[in-house]
């Protein structure tokens, strides 16, 4: 089988060949049908993240080992699966949750896998879906996808989950405005779920006008160009005295600046994207104001299992979905990284 590998960090992946494994107790063995290409991946490909003031997170100190085949928004057919694995079919057409634990430790026992204290996330941790044939440790991380499009399935796995679990984390859902800062993939995604999770309305925060236009079409109810100087002011007065809730998908210092300034009393900041940076903060006006800050990373089994169910119910959602064959993989994660991608590109076979 070929799998497109990350050997060393900042150089282009590597096709290496390998026989295809075989399943062994309770592990399934997909042929990958779909694989979404996510704005981590540049990272894990640089092999850190920026943590500001020169300062970075290495990702081989937090057990990334190559070399590692990347990929973790995928959707594929069961081929295999060991004496163990119970409850799967061959030929069954299935989402794998990436996002895996180890089981034992606090936050895994809570149900919480994604905080794993030593995360085994597919594509991350372990080989991921930039191959013809990938492995899953077990059926309870695959959700049959029936009929829907392997290609815009694949994407609900990282983008659709991370958002779905950011909206989950929104008390004023269903009666304020929503601001989401990013119209990539992400934002699109959160644009869509928050519409099929019966949002009130969305104002949409972006510095590229192609992207802006993007989320109008997706029927954000207002669009922010964040380059603008009163960014804030204009949420401001679009949340009449304030937002209740952003959710940033960019993860900047810029960001966070206009996020954190648009806030009312009693707003919440949810954090999610991972472009880097650091940010300074009053701390008197934390609990002056009454604000939340929060993180937000990936989803748990749990919100996989609803999000499948509302797509089940309401259809896929509707965000820009464009494929390319894997072997193109180097050049679509370039196109990423220059900004040059609207919605989603799935590699297949
Ligand atoms: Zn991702
Ligand atoms: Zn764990």
């Amino acid at each position: 089988m070929r799998m497109f590998q990350l050997c060393v960090c900042g150089e282009p992946l590597r096709c290496n060949e390998q026989p295809t494994p075989e399943p062994k107790g309770t592990e399934v063995l997909l042929k990958v049908l779909a694989a979404g290409v996510c704005h981590s991946d540049l990272h894990l490909a640089d092999g850190y993240f920026d943590l500001g003031s020169g300062k970075r997170l290495s990702l081989a100190e937090r057990g990334m080992k190559l070399p590692l085949t990347l990929g973790h928004e995928n959707v594929g057919e069961v081929v295999a699966f060991g004496v163990e694995a119970k409850g799967i079919r061959i030929g069954a057409r299935t989402l794998a949750d990436p996002w895996i634990g180890c089981g034992t430790c606090g936050p895994c026992r809570r149900g919480d896998e994604n905080l794993c204290r030593a995360m085994k996330n597919l594509g991350v941790f372990s080989n991921g879906g930039y191959a013809d044939y990938m492995m899953v440790p077990h059926p309870r991380y695959l959700f049959e996808i029936g009929d829907l499009s392997p290609e815009r399935a694949a994407p609900l796995a990282c983008s659709g989950v991370t958002t779905f679990g950011a909206l989950k984390k929104v008390p004023t859902l269903a009666t304020e405005p929503t601001v989401i800062v990013g119209a990539g993939g992400l934002g699109l995604m959160c644009l869509a779920l928050h519409r099929k999770m019966s949002g009130h309305s969305a104002i949409v925060v972006e510095i590229d006008p192609a992207k802006r236009e993007a989320a109008k079409q997706a029927r954000a109810a207002h669009v922010v160009d964040a380059r603008a100087a009163d960014a804030a002011q204009q949420i401001i007065d679009l949340t009449q005295g304030g937002a209740w809730a952003v959710i940033d998908f960019v993860g900047s210092t810029q960001s966070t600046r206009i996020a954190y300034d648009s806030l009312s009393k009693g707003g919440k900041y949810i954090v999610v994207g991972l472009f880097g940076g650091d940010f300074t903060l009053s701390l008197p006006l934390i609990p002056m104001r009454a604000l939340t800050i929060q993180g937000s990373y990936v989803g748990t089994v749990r919100e996989m299992t609803e999000l499948m169910g509302l797509v089940r119910r309401t259809g896929l959602p509707p965000v820009p979905v464009a494929t390319r064959p894997l072997s193109e993989v180097n050049a679509v994660m370039e196109q990423l990284r220059a900004g040059r991608v609207t919605g989603r590109v799935v590699l297949t076979p």
